[in-house]
């Protein structure tokens, strides 16, 4: 699942995007203008940024264009939404720092290839390809986990923490790294956050016998492995 900021002043058409969005599994953050942009990325960095090109206040392309100044923000996958469809603007807005570019009014059909392909270009982890390891099986198009056709329940931050252990197994990752990765860079999480939902993601594993496939590595973070006890 990724995680989407759409950044649209018009509440009516951010609304209708943010509709679209989740209905296709990604989450959904809505920013107004572009001092709440910058607050919300300064908070977490989304996977993908839907961008409209006139905000009230500081414009859609000035804050492309900071974004791309800040290391933390430069590669930021961004979408510039606008109204204007003319050739030269097209160039200022991918000048800017747009990596593409969607001319209003847009299809939702549209919307919604441009947005998987730009995750697809960016952040291989946001493919919605079935992945397994062992005998656990995570589908993120239709966001279940089963072993052996039995499904397993987790929670969603348990989804997307399992869905990066199962697409890096066999690794050591520390808890700073599970949480630029899994939690998105947000600044105010514990680490110890991290330890609290291994435990529930352990716990949700536990009834299909795979809560042995998370290991705690002493001073160094967990592992995934797919080496564990038979059913
Ligand atoms: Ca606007």
């Amino acid at each position: 699942m990724s995680q989407v900021l759409v950044v649209e002043d018009e509440a009516a058409i951010a609304e209708l995007i943010a509709i679209n969005l989740r209905h296709a599994g990604h989450e959904v953050v809505l920013a107004a203008s572009a001092e709440q942009a910058q607050d919300q990325v300064d908070a977490v960095l989304p996977d993908l940024i839907l961008l409209d090109w006139m905000l009230p206040g500081q414009s859609g392309i000035m804050l492309a264009r900071q974004w791309r100044q800040s290391a933390r923000t430069r590669d930021l996958p961004i979408i510039m939404l606008t109204a204007r469809a003319e050739e030269s603007d097209k160039i200022v807005g991918l000048d800017a720092g747009a990596d593409d570019y969607l001319t209003k009014p847009f299809s939702t059909g549209e919307l919604l290839a441009r947005v998987r392909a730009l995750l697809r270009r960016s952040a291989p982890d946001a493919l919605d390809a079935p992945v397994e390891v062992g005998p656990l099986r995570l589908d993120p198009a239709t966001h279940r986990v089963s072993r052996a056709g039995t499904e397993v329940k987790v929670g969603p931050t348990e989804f997307r923490l399992l869905h990066f252990f199962m697409t890096h197994p066999e690794r050591v990752h520390s808890r700073s790294q599970l949480l630029d990765r899994v939690w998105g860079d947000h600044v105010f999480i514990e680490e110890r956050t991290v330890d609290v939902h291994v435990k529930r993601l352990r716990e949700a594993l536990a009834p299909a016998d795979c809560a042995a496939m998370i290991e705690t590595v002493r001073g160094a973070g967990y592992r995934f492995t797919a080496g564990i006890t038979p059913h």
